[in-house]
């Protein structure tokens, strides 16, 4: 399966930040970790100083399975509009998971602050559009209804839309409460600090088998190795998907760009995230304090490599969308690619065990939230393994 193709930006503009060797003997550790990505690496730094010995395992380099190709945005907002999740998932738990995801992105502040003072990381807000004047209502409803559940959100009209972001639109929520990072970065950083600490991680050694013995779990390589592990972490992303015996997400393929430098005058309000309420949606943000991200496009194609020819349509319907939203700014494309992107039932995560699998934890920040899902994973696989109680744990479980 490819998990991405063409150029992701994260991995140009970073390169190799570490690498780690294959494995080349059998071992045998407390913690196994499947996949180096950023469920991973937030996994294994919440679990680095519990004396516990961890070992992650990537078939790839780390942070190059979708991690590389993440654009990055950090919201508490996830694709299902709390309107719609209180449906799924009664009210309580629809606003625990928002405000679940609204701390998991401060939480992510302070880990970068901790690595380091300087970290590319940046509280933005969030602006979430109606695309369309039929969807206004919709939108003033969610407005509402996180406003009263004490989200710091601001309603802003067509006149308020123009003068702060020069565009276009009928209406929509301004959350105080986003951010952006370098997920690819991130992640090696993490892995970094994991290291430091005396764990171990193995690059390009695929999990070829995983067979659950009455207090051990053996994951075997291609090479015939084995790992001998108390406890397992899956933290595969999309690859995963073959781990678990039912059916819990649908793969679908996404596209992003980065744009060329653009001119500080065509920035807009606090460099906020900024999304719309049509579904595919289209979402953009500034990079690299003078680039354009733009993503979106989805669509439920999926195949285990995404077409060139493919991409370069996308790409020329990204730009196009976004010029005639943005009719001030000239956009060019410098960078663009696709990715495999899961999407669940509820818009939700799964996070935790499974009756078939004992002593293993899913971390699968499936949805448009993954790296803000991938921070409460860690959270609450880490509370699961050392015996300690985790209010969330039923809300991302498999049984929900
Ligand atoms: C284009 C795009 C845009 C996105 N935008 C956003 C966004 O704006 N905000 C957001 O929050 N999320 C976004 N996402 C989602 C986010 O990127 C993912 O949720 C996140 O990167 C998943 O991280 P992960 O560590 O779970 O998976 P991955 O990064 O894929 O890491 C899993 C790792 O496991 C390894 N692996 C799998 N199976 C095995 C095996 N058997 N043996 C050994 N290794 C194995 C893989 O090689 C891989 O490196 C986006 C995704 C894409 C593709």
């Amino acid at each position: 399966m490819e998990l991405y193709a063409h150029h992701p930006y994260w991995l140009i503009k970073d390169g190799i930040v570490n690498s780690y060797t294959s494995l080349d003997g059998s071992i045998s550790t407390d913690i196994a970790i499947i996949g180096a990505g950023i469920s991973g690496a937030l996994a294994a730094y919440a679990l680095r100083n519990d004396g516990l010995s961890i070992t992650v395992l990537d078939r790839r380099h780390p942070g190059m399975g979708s991690t590389a190709a993440s654009t990055a945005f950090l919201q508490y907002e996830i694709d299902t509009p709390l309107t719609k999740l209180r449906e799924y998932v009664g009210e309580a738990n629809a606003v625990k998971s928002y405000r679940l995801c609204r701390d998991a992105i401060y939480e992510l502040a302070a880990i970068c602050k901790k690595l380091h003072p300087a970290f590319d990381f940046h509280i933005r807000p969030s602006l979430h559009y109606a695309s369309f004047k039929s969807h206004k209502k919709d939108l003033y409803r969610e407005y509402q209804l996180r406003r009263a559940n004490g989200f710091d959100v601001n309603w802003l009209e067509a006149e308020d839309i123009q003068h702060m972001f020069g565009f276009d639109a009928p209406a929509a929520i301004l959350s105080a409460d986003g951010g952006e990072l370098d997920a690819y970065l991130l992640t090696h950083a993490l892995l970094k600090v994991v290291e430091r600490r005396g764990h171990r991680i193995f690059s390009n050694t695929n999990i070829r088998d995983i067979a659950h013995k009455k207090r051990r779990i053996t994951l075997t390589t291609d090479s015939g190795l084995v790992i001998s592990a108390k406890k397992l972490i899956i933290a595969g992303g999309y690859e995963s998907l073959k781990y678990i015996p039912r059916k819990i997400a649908d793969v679908h393929s996404t596209y992003a760009l980065v744009s060329e430098a653009i001119p500080e005058k065509y920035l807009w309000h606090r460099n906020s995230l900024v999304w719309e309420t049509a579904n595919p949606y289209m979402y953009f943000r500034i990079v690299n304090k003078d680039r354009i991200l733009l993503g979106g496009k989805d669509d439920d194609f999926h195949h285990s490599r995404i077409p060139d020819v493919r991409i370069k349509a996308k790409t020329s319907m990204l730009l196009h969308s976004f010029s005639q939203k943005m009719k001030r700014i000239p956009i060019k494309a410098d960078f663009s690619w696709a990715g495999a992107f899961a999407v669940t039932k509820d818009g939700l995560p799964y996070i935790g065990a499974i009756r078939e699998r004992p002593n293993t934890y899913f971390a699968l920040g499936y949805g448009g939230n993954g790296i803000t899902f991938s921070a409460i994973a860690a959270q609450i696989i880490r509370d699961a393994i050392l015996n300690k109680k985790n209010p969330n744990t039923g809300l991302f479980g498999f049984n929900r």
